[in-house]
């Protein structure tokens, strides 16, 4: 099996080498690695220097939940800085279910402008350097597919996207990418979409360490858990699991892992 966990938070994991050996025996043979601030992402770089097997792809980025001025500044210095060892700009986006936003609090309009600009700025980055950006979209879903459209991006892999079935029509439409994660045994918003869009659009990813359920236990992911993600969607497509890791793995090596990119 040749499988490529497409969103990793590796920084997580304070020994990642026993998570990376078991990642191989499970047959992952790449991993994009995502950050969510500077510092995160700094740790990403220093991990895909540091590991060879899988191939880990770094992504850097300000996630929305991370905005800041001061942050958006240096998020982009950083990718100025390593743009040639990157193919990828992650995690980035919206995301107006933040407890600032849910609220009815004074500034709401701001966090949201914020997050907005944080997120154009980046696109434009990505634009700058052939990046692809990996967009979290929870709860902003057609904003989200609008900025990235304005901004004339042409691949992004929209991440866990679970939002309307019109948006996603238009996330297919404009050639963009969906992913499934091991909640794809059981989200009902997740299935729905995975079942909508056509295979040759679609990723595997863990979004590590964010749990998985079991029964009633929540279960810490890391990348060997990617074969969840491959059984379920192979079940939900009725497909096997060799085809689904075939088609899956050459979207992401596409995306990801083009010829040529070294660090
Ligand atoms: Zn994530």
């Amino acid at each position: 099996m040749n499988l490529i966990d497409c969103h990793a938070h590796l920084d997580e994991f304070d020994d990642p080498g026993p998570v990376l050996e078991r990642a191989v025996a499970a047959g992952v043979s790449g991993i994009v690695g995502v950050g969510i601030n500077t510092a995160t992402s700094r740790r990403i770089l220093e991990i895909a220097r540091q590991y060879s097997s899988p191939e880990i792809v770094p992504a850097v980025g300000l996630y929305p939940d991370e905005v800041t001025e001061a942050e958006i500044a240096s998020i982009l210095e950083l990718i100025d800085e390593n743009h040639s060892a990157l193919a990828a700009l992650g995690e980035i986006g919206l995301d107006y279910w933040v407890r600032e936003l849910r609220k009815k609090a004074p500034g709401r309009e701001r966090v949201k402008t914020l997050q907005q600009e944080a997120f154009r700025l980046q696109l434009r980055k990505a634009n700058q350097y052939s990046l692809v950006p990996i967009v979290h979209s929870r709860g902003a879903w057609a904003d989200a597919l609008r900025l990235v459209e304005e901004e004339g991006v042409g691949r992004a892999l929209f991440h866990w996207y679970t939002g309307p079935l019109e948006v996603l029509d238009g996330i297919i439409a404009a050639g963009h990418y969906i992913s499934a994660t091991p909640a794809a045994a059981g989200s009902p918003e997740l299935r729905a979409v995975l079942a909508a869009a056509p295979l040759e659009r679609i990723v595997l990813e863990t979004d590590c360490p964010v749990p998985r359920r079991v029964g009633g236990e929540r279960i810490p992911t890391e990348p060997a858990d990617v074969v969840y993600s491959l059984r379920s969607l192979a079940s939900l497509k009725d497909v096997s699991e060799e085809e689904v890791a075939r088609v899956t793995g050459e979207n992401a090596r596409r995306l990801f892992f083009p010829p040529g990119r070294g660090l």
